[in-house]
């Protein structure tokens, strides 16, 4: 079989400054998510349609953006590093012939296996004697360095370092052997970890989840217009109504006449990443049913319960601590105010390499109310600590603003392991919880007081069955193998003491 990459078109070579990924001094700390992933099919274009719903999902990846639609019995791709309106900012009219499909598919990426280069951005592409074969991928395939060698052993070339193209190839030549049904069950059946994937297969529109369900995909439809989305939200922003989730381990095919199930591939249990809920997902979203704000607010109202304090008043970490913080006063009864001032439109690509450089980007990045911190015992409410450095400053500006105490609530447990499904924490190093107890990072970054909402307090939270999420970063044990030579002897510790 020869199957022949043609990832660029006549727009698609279109070259970018390599786009650095947000070295954000407030958010660019925390942990990021993989990729968000659309596909439309309908009446209307799909590009003006692709377009709107990447950017409303731009939140899950800002190092590249694609879309690939079906035009005159081909696939045309375009793609490029940068924001979704960096990469489409020279307004693509309806009329542009060149990605003028009533089928396609987009994608925005940040890189969590491979590199942060133009060849790894997707929409991925390649043609066959199928025709032509397009994918955009949210999450990491596990196996995916194994499944690579085999493949290249057997005389199939790669282009890229990227996983996508291991996935993409794997059901390239299991659907062309196999037929679609079959091949798509064998490729499910060898791909291990996360994914959440939309597919072209020539002017066909699929959508495909792992079995453990681990990233989210969503359809929708507004009239005979059908839309598979990562989030809710960029349902809510074209006017569709939500049909259903796709379910873990569901493989659909959209239609003319709307989602028809291929086949539902069963597993003893789902694992929906619960950082989803705490903080990648938008908070107007529902994932699997489960509204993403309701869950933060309960998590608030979980600290307050779990970690009382007496304060006059709750201050969010903006943005990313807002609803926890407000879901905290609920409880607790202590106002709510906004005391941290976020600049949206300083420079988002600090270069931080030093600890001061860091501090100094903070500095012009985050501003004080004074008259709602002096002389106040504050409650600094958090999403999430990754590494401490941001927060370490954080508690220092608030004290030089006249804060008489603070006292920080984290509203999700402390982060101790690594994610191999999708989400840039690789190195254990990278955490500050890792080997610390709780009065070694309170030291650390300077707080009066800490404390972390418990696990059970975050499952009742997000209001599912301990059993049915992720939680593999909070405890080592995880929902399905992880790469064996990625591990580091305290994972392989981690989880033999689990098991
Ligand atoms: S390990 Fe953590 S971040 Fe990764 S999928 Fe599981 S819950 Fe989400």
């Amino acid at each position: 079989m020869v199957i022949t990459h043609t990832t660029s078109g006549k727009r698609g070579a279109l070259t970018v400054d390599s786009h650095q990924q947000e070295s954000d001094p407030i958010d660019g700390l925390k942990p990021s998510d993989h990729c968000a992933v659309v596909g439309y099919r309908g009446g209307d274009q799909a590009y003006p349609v692709l377009l709107v719903s990447l950017k409303t999902l731009q939140h899950r990846g800002q190092e590249s953006a694609g879309i690939a639609t079906f035009v005159n019995s081909t696939i045309n791709v375009r793609k490029g590093m940068g924001l979704v309106s960096e990469v489409f900012n020279d307004k693509l009219s309806d009329s542009d012939s060149y990605l003028s499909g009533n089928v396609g598919i987009g994608h925005t990426r940040y890189s969590t296996a491979g590199t942060k280069t133009m060849e790894n951005a997707g929409p991925f592409l390649v043609s066959n004697s199928l025709g032509h074969i397009a994918v955009s991928h949210n999450g990491e395939i596990t196996n995916a360095d194994a499944l690579r060698e085999e493949m290249m052993r057997m005389g199939l070339t790669f282009l890229t370092s990227s996983d996508t193209e291991v996935l993409l190839m794997e059901l390239a030549r299991d659907i062309t052997t196999y037929g679609i049904q079959n091949g798509i069950k064998i490729a499910m059946d060898r791909l291990k970890g996360a994914y959440a994937v939309t597919m072209m297969i020539n002017d066909r529109l699929f959508a495909i989840r792992d079995p453990l369900g681990i990233r989210p995909l969503v359809m929708g439809n507004f009239g005979d217009n059908f839309i598979v989305a990562s989030e809710t939200c960029a349902l809510d922003i074209l006017g569709a109504t939500k049909i259903r989730d796709v379910k873990p381990g569901e493989a659909v095919e959209i239609t003319e006449r709307g989602p028809e199930t291929i086949f539902v591939r069963p597993a003893p249990r789902t694992a929906h990443c619960m950082f989803e809920y705490v903080y990648f997902a938008r908070p107007d979203s529902v994932i699997d049913n489960v509204e993403v704000f309701g869950s933060r607010i309960n998590l608030g109202k979980e600290l307050a319960r779990e970690h009382p304090v007496e304060a006059d008043v709750v201050i969010p970490v903006p943005d990313s601590g807002r609803a926890q913080a407000l879901g905290f006063s609920m409880e607790s009864h202590i106002p709510y105010s906004e005391g941290l001032i976020k600049n949206r439109f300083s420079d988002r690509t600090f270069i931080m390499p030093t600890q001061d450089a860091r501090k100094k980007a903070i500095v012009l990045k985050l501003n004080t109310i004074k008259s709602e911190l002096q002389g106040k015992r504050v409650v600094l409410v958090d999403d999430s600590i990754v590494r401490g450095n941001t927060m370490k400053h954080i508690v220092a500006l608030l004290r030089n603003a006249g804060a008489v105490e603070v006292h920080v609530r984290i509203g999700s447990p402390p982060i101790v392991a690594p994610c191999y499904f999708g989400v840039d924490m690789k190195t254990r190093d990278q955490f500050l919880a890792s080997g610390k107890d709780m009065e070694e990072i309170r030291k650390e970054i300077g707080s009066d007081s800490l404390g972390y909402v418990s696990i059970q307090g975050l499952v009742r939270s997000i209001e599912k069955n301990e059993n049915s999420l992720c939680l593999g970063c909070l405890t080592g044990n995880y929902p399905a193998p992880t790469p064996e030579k990625a591990k580091t002897p305290r994972q392989k510790e981690l989880e033999s003491f689990s098991s």
